[in-house]
């Protein structure tokens, strides 16, 4: 199986299931392997959902609402609130999750906005990230949805990474009758402009494909070449999230099937086939009832889990228990680590800014790693 460039047509054979795709998951097993040899990492985290209101309308979510029906900014004093209890929690990552410039659709958004001080959505978020940064031992991770150069180098000083979905790469799921039809922020070039501005700005930056929402099994490879071609370019992606669709009641979409666990495992190890051995693959492990089965298909993370807070993007798939989540990575022969919103080999003064590096430094492991927290509660 040839590396590191493969051939993208048996890439969607696999996919399709035209082949036996044993020789794929061992390729993809050993690339982890070659790269991260037997650890697999998560972040301990809080997710803060900064706003619910969002411009745009996916078909799959659940997480944007209109105002008067649970779309809402979340208070300053609210966000601390749970960025404290995540910090007696001995958590590392404040993720910022939160709708697309709702002000540019709802007035009830640019009201808040003016009342509370702040010129648009992305200026709280940085207030916000700024007041985690300097109020606590959390490091943020903004997730806001597009952003400009001048925005991401805004947030650089109190946000040692970031991240935007690419999803898919392709323009057809804005058509009519598809999950992005006037969703122009998902418009698949305005994202890459996203990650392109990350890297070039020398942000450590985190994306992924969302498998299931009626793309390809040629559109997943093209995306996943995609996000190669990005890293290879700018080498800002410090990680790729293949996440599975999850049906919703109450959405367009509660009777679309969701991707199987097999076709999953594909993804997967297509994807760490294509990014090759040093890129972390993420699956979250919420989302799927066997999560074990990514380890074989060369995942070599579970992404953030929380303690503490629920998945407000998937608030039915409560996230595993941590001591449950250690106990079956190591029955499937891997070690559980903790890391930090930023992973070990972005630690550095070209990717992380000048003022967060020696609090980044002062959290991490000789590794790279976090702290483990028992290892805090034992000093
Ligand atoms: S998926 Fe994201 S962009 Fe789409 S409606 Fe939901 S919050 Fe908004």
């Amino acid at each position: 199986m040839a590396h590191p460039v493969p051939d993208p047509l048996l890439a969607e054979e696999y996919l399709v299931g035209q082949r036996d795709p044993s020789p794929l998951f061992r390729e993809a097993a050993r690339l982890r392997d070659e790269g991260h040899g037997h650890t697999v990492t998560y972040s301990r985290k809080v997710f803060i959902p900064l706003t619910t209101l969002c411009f745009d309308t996916c078909t799959y979510c659940t997480f944007a609402k209109p105002p008067g029906a649970g779309g809402e900014y979340l208070e300053p004093e609210e966000v601390m609130a749970v960025a404290r209890a995540g910090e007696r929690q001995r958590c590392t990552e404040a993720l910022f999750t939160l709708g697309d410039r709702p002000e540019d659709r709802w007035p009830q958004a640019r009201n808040w906005l003016d009342d509370h001080g702040y010129e648009s959505t992305l200026d709280y978020v940085r207030a916000m990230s700024e007041a985690v940064a300097a109020e606590t031992s959390l490091f943020p991770h903004a997730n806001p949805g597009l952003m400009d150069e001048a925005t991401i180098r805004a947030l650089r000083p109190s946000n040692p990474s970031m991240g935007l979905m690419l999803e898919n790469i392709s323009p057809r799921l804005m058509e009519p009758g598809m999950p992005h039809f006037n969703c122009p922020d998902k418009e698949p070039r305005r994202r890459v402009a996203t990650i392109e501005a990350a890297g070039a700005a020398k942000v450590p930056f985190t994306s992924g494909v969302l498998v299931g929402i009626g793309e390809t099994p040629a559109e997943v490879v093209a995306s996943l070449f995609a996000l190669a071609d990005l890293h290879e370019r700018w080498g800002c992606l410090q990680e790729v999230i293949v996440q599975n669709f999850r049906a919703k009641a109450d959405t367009p979409m509660r009777r679309s099937a969701e991707p199987t666990a097999q076709y999953l495992a594909r993804v997967v190890a297509v994807a760490r086939w294509i990014l090759g051995p040093g890129m972390n693959v993420q699956v979250p492990p919420n989302l799927s009832e066997r999560y074990e089965v990514y380890l074989d298909a060369g995942i070599n993370d579970w992404g953030g889990v929380s303690p503490l807070t629920i998945d407000w993007v998937n608030p039915e798939q409560p996230w595993p228990h941590l001591e449950e989540l250690r106990n079956r990575t190591a029955a499937a022969g891997f070690e559980l680590k903790p890391r930090l919103p930023v992973y070990p080999e972005f630690i550095s003064e070209e990717w992380i800014d000048p003022t967060l590096l020696s609090a980044v430094r002062e959290a991490a492991d000789g590794d790279g790693y976090a702290l483990s927290p028992q290892m805090e509660a034992s000093s």
